[in-house]
């Protein structure tokens, strides 16, 4: 299968598929149904509202086949902002919006953490594992990551330099990018810049060698 995904329920999903479609030779499709979602060696799951995205998930009958694709070990799987709240095991404010996730990566996060829209921030960020100096991250009503599990297959891809604000709900320092395995989250969304070095890193260090 040399199909990469990109899940189109709502959200910034056109961006991240024109970005794939530049940088890599996969076909690339906007995934709605099981059929297009079972076509794929690799998924991203756009920044956007996670609870829409979820009740639409619900709704058109995909909730459970994305579950199993996001806990299949064979596929790869990126999620940003919205994308990484649905990869979690559990998030805040889920109760309340009566919100399902995908799951797929051991973590805990904390959904609009930052704050309101007001709170929206852009901040360079240092990876370790991208050449040519940091990457601008754009952070909208972001979430933060609350923890991660002591799982030897999870890595921190990159922390915010400095504590923006005061935040004592990040236990593990403010990281946001975290990899386990094949599947990786990013808190912030790269699909808004010009910079495609992190869907170069999602399609050559991941879905290549999957
Ligand atoms: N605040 C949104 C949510 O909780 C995420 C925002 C985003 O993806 N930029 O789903």
């Amino acid at each position: 299968r040399s199909t990469i995904g990109v899940l189109a329920l709502q959200g910034a999903f056109e961006e991240h598929c024109n970005i794939l479609k530049s940088i890599s030779n996969y076909n690339i499709i906007q995934v709605r149904s099981i059929e297009e979602l079972r076509s794929c060696c690799g998924l991203i799951i756009p920044g956007g509202e996670s609870t829409t995205m979820s009740l639409v998930a619900s709704r058109s009958g995909l909730l459970g086949a994305l579950r199993e694709f996001c806990s299949n070990p064979n596929t790869a799987v990126w999620g940003t902002c919205a994308g990484m709240i649905l990869l979690a095991k559990e998030a805040s404010q889920t109760k309340k919006g009566g919100q399902e996730l995908f799951g797929g990566m051991d973590m805990i996060v904390n959904r609009n953490q930052y704050g309101c829209q007001l709170e929206s921030f852009q901040e360079d960020i240092p990876f370790n594992c991208i050449n040519g100096g940091p990457v601008n991250g754009i952070f909208i009503r972001a979430p933060i990551l609350h923890s991660y599990s002591d799982n030897k297959n999870i890595i921190e891809l990159a922390s915010l330099p400095s504590n923006p604000v005061d935040h004592s709900v990040a236990p593990q320092g403010h990281v946001v990018a975290l990899r386990q395995a094949n599947k990786m989250c990013t808190t912030f969304h790269p699909e808004l810049t010009r910079d495609y070095r992190l869907h170069v890193y999602f399609v050559e260090e991941i879905v290549n060698k999957i």
